[in-house]
Parts: C-alpha cells; structure tokens; sequence
C-alpha cells in the first residue's frame, strides 16, 4: 500500500482533479493520482501537460511504447473495414495471428483467442479438465505458491496467494500449491488425479521470481512421466519480454499449453491460449467460447505488433536493454540486487519500495512496487538507451531522497 500521505501530497503536487475521487468507478483499485491523456514511445502525457517516462508500461502491456504509429494504422484501418462477426464466421486476421504464434512457440499446436490474461489461463484451466476424464479421472490442477493467475474464481483459485483467497471462499475445487521452484514439492504433488501443472517461468506479481533451468526441465520430465499437461502462463513474461519469445524456451522445454495476453496487443485487450495439437484435441465444438476472441480490431492488433516484434528483434533487444539497466543499477547505493530477466526486473532496496515508487511518481518516473522492497521495472521493449539511462539515474536518485528523508 502507498501511504495515504504520500499519495495526498503527489494529487496536491500534479494538482489532481479532485473530481477523481468522486467519479462513479467501483472502489476495487487505489484511489488514482494521475490522469493521463496520451503518450508515445515511452513517455506518457498526463492532463496537466506534465511528461512521465514509463518504466513499467501498464504492467508489460505496451511492450512497443505508447501510440506506436503502425499499430495506430492498423487499428484505425481495421475500425473502418470491419470491427466484428461471431466466431461462426472467419475473419482476416485471426489466423494469420494464430500461425504466427504457433511459429514462434515451435509450430503443431492451435490458438484460441480470449480478451485478456485471466480468460486466457481460464480456456487452459477448461481444457485440463476435458483433457483429465479420458484417462483416470483427472481433473486437479498443481500451480505454485505466489504464482499469479488471474482474477476469475478459476484463475484466483489457481493464484498462489492465501491473502487473495480468503475474502471469496468457498473457491472452486480441484486446485493445489506447492513451493514455487521446488522440485521435490512438485514432485510429491503429481499424484493421479493431476491433470495439469501450471506454472509461471517468471513469476512477476510474485515479485520477479525466475525459476531455475532445472526446475522447468523436471517439471516437463514429471509432466510427462505421470501422463499430465505441462502449463506455462506467459501473460506477463510472454512475446519477447524476457529475452527469448516465451520465457520457457530460456530451459530449452516445450509446454503442452502457453498462455500469453499483456504486450500481444500492446494495449487492445486479447489474450490466447495455445496447446499442442494433441492437448487442443480435449476440446469439442461447444466446449468453450467467447463472443468478442479473435474478432478483427484486437487481432489486427496483434498482426501487426507481431510483424513489429519480429522486425525489430524484440528479445534480443529485451536483453541487451535488461543488461543496460542492470549494469547502472548494481552497486549503487541502496540498490541491494536485480533480479529478472530481459526487460522484466525486479530492483531490490533498502528503503520501502513503496515510498521509491511514489517518489518517483511525483519526479516524472512510472515504476510499481512488486513487494515492500523491490520496485518493478517493465519498460517498453524499444526503449532507448537514453532513456534507460535517464531511468536509472531517476532510481538511484530516488533511493538517495527516500533513504535520507527517513
Ligand atoms: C496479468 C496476469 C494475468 C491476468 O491477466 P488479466 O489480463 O489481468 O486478466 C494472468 N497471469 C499472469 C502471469 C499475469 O501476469
């Protein structure tokens, strides 16, 4: 949480309208302090005039920066051809993009599109449990302790946080935990009545956990021995992000099921979850269906920043971006490690990363607070060096301010 007082001091600072805090918008988020209007690449305008450098692109949405031109092209050309049919009928993009994802993930599976993160983990949730009845009986789902999956009862379930469970009991049955990154864990919890593992590669909510080679490559080997599905959540880690296209292929393993959304239309709402053609093959026609995946406005969206992605060599540059930001960081003061990979990072400090995060706020910097002493850093996977630099200064500096203000 940010202090209130911190917060009532940055809305005074940028001269927030105070009509925000009575907008009819239901209380699920923290009361906001900035408006923002527009933004290019990786600067942000808020409705004061005022630029912000985003280090954090809406949680690793806007992974080719705000208002890329050939994306804006795209949607606007698509807005004024065709924005929907039912998914009774074919449309232009839809398969173009599938194929293209299918490519990057190694080729012989198949797509189905959803609209955001949580409904894309929801489609592999409904077909670990088409996939489980053949065999034996199975229909549990083992995902990790503070894993991130979602906010539907499913994917809540499914997220490994206790704290987010308990105001929404009784949850849906058939999910367990276990240590994140623990092979002997995992492999005690692969019991029969398995029917998939779904785990992150990086865990980012959980506060930038990546999971070690061996981890990944034992949880292929116990999948596969026990006859259940392997399932990555690339949501957040997905599309270049990390480094490589999915953050999987760093251990060099094939899932049977990835799921991906945040940066595949670099901030028009789709989600997809792929699966190997013989995992896909648990789904009959009406088994699952939503009115809006696939149709042509977010898929044009995702055509292009595809095309984008590839032409610019997005993971290559995620690392050597990831190798810049690292290299200011270490050994400053106050900055005790990074941790992550490519342009998905975690900055660990000696003063509460909430105070940084808002600190940096009111100095023109968007980073979030991923736990009490780690700021998040997502920026936009074209960002230049110039502007990691100005981002790394601005983080060093904070630290300095917070570290001497307390
Ligand atoms: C953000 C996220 C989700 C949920 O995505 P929404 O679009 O918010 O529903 C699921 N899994 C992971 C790993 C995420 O980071």
């Amino acid at each position: 949480m940010i202090d209130p007082e911190i917060v009532a001091a940055h809305r005074q600072a940028v001269g927030a309208d105070p009509a925000l805090d009575r907008c009819p918008i239901m209380g699920t988020y923290a009361p906001p302090t900035v408006m923002f209007v527009s933004g290019a690449g990786s600067w942000l305008v808020a409705a004061d005039g005022r630029r912000y450098l985003d280090l954090l692109s809406g949680l690793a949405v806007t992974s080719l920066g705000h208002a890329h031109p050939e994306v804006a092209e795209a949607v606007s050309r698509q807005a004024h051809r065709l924005l929907h049919v039912s998914n009774l009928y074919a449309t232009e993009h839809a398969p173009v993009v599938a194929a293209h994802l299918d490519r990057l993930l190694g080729g012989g599976g198949q797509v189905f599109f959803a609209n955001s993160g949580a409904e894309s983990v929801e489609c592999a949730l409904k077909l670990a449990r088409r996939w489980g009845p053949a065999p034996a009986g199975r229909f549990r789902v083992v995902s990790a302790m503070g894993s991130f999956h979602g906010r539907t009862l499913a994917t809540l379930t499914a997220t490994g946080q206790p704290a987010k469970h308990e105001p929404f009991q009784p949850l849906p049955e058939g999910f367990s935990h276990v240590a994140y990154d623990d092979i002997e864990a995992l492999d005690a919890a692969v019991t029969p009545d398995v029917a998939a593992v779904l785990l992150e590669a990086v865990q980012g909510e959980g506060g930038v956990q990546p999971a070690s080679v061996e981890y990944l490559q034992a949880a292929r080997r116990i999948c596969d021995e026990r006859g259940a599905l392997l399932m990555i959540d690339e949501v957040q880690t997905g599309l270049g992000r990390c480094g490589d296209w999915f953050a999987h292929q760093h251990a060099g393993i094939r899932p049977d099921v990835v799921t991906m959304a945040k940066a595949l239309g670099n901030g028009v709402p789709i989600g997809a979850c792929w699966a190997t053609s013989t995992a896909a093959a648990a789904f009959s026609p009406g088994d699952h269906a939503t009115t809006y995946g696939g149709q042509p406005l977010a898929t044009a969206a995702a055509r292009a920043v595809l095309e984008i992605m590839e032409r610019e060599d997005v993971p290559k540059r995620a690392q050597v971006a990831g190798d810049r930001f690292t290299a200011g960081l270490l050994g400053a003061p106050g900055v005790r490690s990074v941790r992550g990979r490519g342009l998905l990072l975690a900055v660990e400090l000696d003063v509460p990363s909430s105070a940084v995060a808002a600190d940096l706020l009111a100095h023109g910097v968007i980073v979030n607070a991923v736990t009490p002493s780690a700021i998040r850093l997502a920026p936009s996977l074209l960002i230049t060096e110039d502007e990691i630099d100005a981002g790394v200064s601005a983080v060093i500096e904070s630290v300095q301010r917070v570290a001497q203000s307390s």
